[in-house]
């Protein structure tokens, strides 16, 4: 049994949709669908979520008319008369729920508010690509993934819960699969115990395929993408990317650690315990290879791999009196970080100092200015940029470095990490 998911690029337009059929066709059976939403429908959601919790709900309300509008048009566009019929009764049940969404939503509970709306983006577009799939001869069975993914109320970071997650995907998805179905269900979302939805993080799709095939015992997990593979370097950023052919967990682990946008970091554990290989290939042109990530990689040499995270701030604290940055300091910095829920990119002690890199958000960083302030003397510099290279070579540091001002550099055998302007 194989896991196919398929990203909000990849179902962008109806063209997009009927250029999959060939995949449709030549995928081994049976096949587990994960879906994301229309192109940039979460987006959308997101907006609607905003407007609706400042109690703006016209506005809100008017979005989800233009949004619901949308998802019509596509529908005509890529169903036949019988099916459209068909998808748009099916899909008014979801527009309704948006619109319970946007009256019950309310600042104080923002992210449930969130998640009540913003699952529904999956649950529409599973909809209309399961008519499409049908009227095309592909008998796929729709699942609401919500009757199998049980989740904690972590809203926006719902943590799944396995046993009974993996009891309920036998039950329900397990048995269509013996019967000799396939299955179509949404990325992204789950429910609660008390049946209000979830989402389990942006771009969380990638991490459902890989529950799906850790719970039911897939062979293995195809990601379709609008790039040729995994590349060493993000395309919109660099020129001269390459595509690596094979690639280890644990290298793929060490990207996302570093901010690389490539596979939602969650994907890889469920997959790497039950040793399920994951190929990301690319939807525009299914003869490409693509990349397999997998246990072990026999003697692999990889490229440099180049990880570019922007919106970055420097924050250096030092001692007020000149006195030496201790461990005690340490302990102390640690602590604000921590309590403030910081995450650290990068960072450095010297005899009175200490530097950390940042992500930059401007109502988080208030408060740990704030409170270093009491004890120590703050500078910051704003608008710089943490570059992290993979298995480096001096060519590439310097080339990528050669142009920008280098405020701190750390290296180790494999890794270099700059934190440049
Ligand atoms: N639709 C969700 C998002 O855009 C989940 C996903 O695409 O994986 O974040
Ligand atoms: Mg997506």
């Amino acid at each position: 049994m194989q896991v196919y998911k398929f990203g909000g690029a990849s179902i962008a337009t109806p063209e997009r949709v009927r250029a999959l059929l060939p995949i449709f066709e030549e995928a081994p059976q049976p096949v587990i669908a994960v879906i994301s939403a229309l192109g940039k429908t979460t987006n959308a959601l997101e907006e609607i979520v905003a407007k609706a919790c400042k109690g703006e709900k016209d506005a809100a309300m008017e979005l989800a008319h233009n949004l619901e509008q949308q998802h019509l048009d596509y529908s005509k566009e890529l169903l036949n008369d019988a099916s459209y019929a068909k998808a748009k009764d099916a899909l008014d049940v979801y527009f309704t729920e948006l619109h319970w969404g946007i009256d019950g939503a309310s600042a104080e509970r923002y992210d449930y508010s969130y998640d009540q709306i913003v699952c529904l983006g999956e649950l529409l577009s599973t909809l209309i690509i399961s008519f499409y799939l049908r009227e095309q001869g592909f008998p796929f069975e729709w699942v609401d993934v919500r009757d199998v993914l049980r989740t904690d109320d972590t809203f926006r970071d719902a943590k799944v819960n396995m046993e009974y997650s993996q009891k309920r995907a036998q039950e329900v998805i397990g048995k269509l699969l013996e019967a000799g179905k396939c299955v179509l269900t949404q990325g992204f979302i789950g429910s609660t115990a008390d049946n209000a939805s979830v989402t389990l993080g942006r771009e969380g799709s990638d991490y459902t395929a890989a529950l799906m095939a850790a719970m039911l015992h897939a062979d293995a997990v195809t990601i379709w993408k609008d790039v040729e593979g995994l590349l060493n370097a993000d395309p919109r950023l660099f020129r001269d990317t390459v595509k690596i052919e094979a690639i280890s967990y644990h290298e793929v682990i060490e990207m996302a650690y570093y901010g690389a946008q490539v596979i939602h970091p969650k994907t890889i554990k469920p997959l790497q315990n039950n040793g399920i290989p994951l190929y990301v290939k690319c939807f525009l042109d299914k003869s490409l290879k693509g990349t397999v990530i997998q246990n072990e990689v026999r003697d692999a040499t990889y490229p440099p791999i180049i990880v570019w995270k922007q919106d970055q701030v420097l924050v250096q604290a030092t001692t007020k009196d000149f006195s030496f940055i201790t461990e005690d300091n340490l302990s102390d910095i640690y602590e604000i970080f921590h309590k403030l829920n910081i995450k650290i990119n990068l960072m450095q002690n010297a005899a009175i100092s200490f530097v950390a890199c940042v992500d930059r958000r401007e109502d988080k960083l208030q408060k740990l200015i704030a409170a270093l302030d009491v004890n120590y003397k703050v500078l910051r510099n704003e608008n710089v940029s943490l570059l992290t290279i993979r298995h480096y070579t001096p060519e590439v540091v310097f080339d990528l470095t050669k142009n920008k001002v280098v405020l701190l550099e750390q290296k180790t055998r494999h890794t270099v990490q700059v934190v440049v302007m």
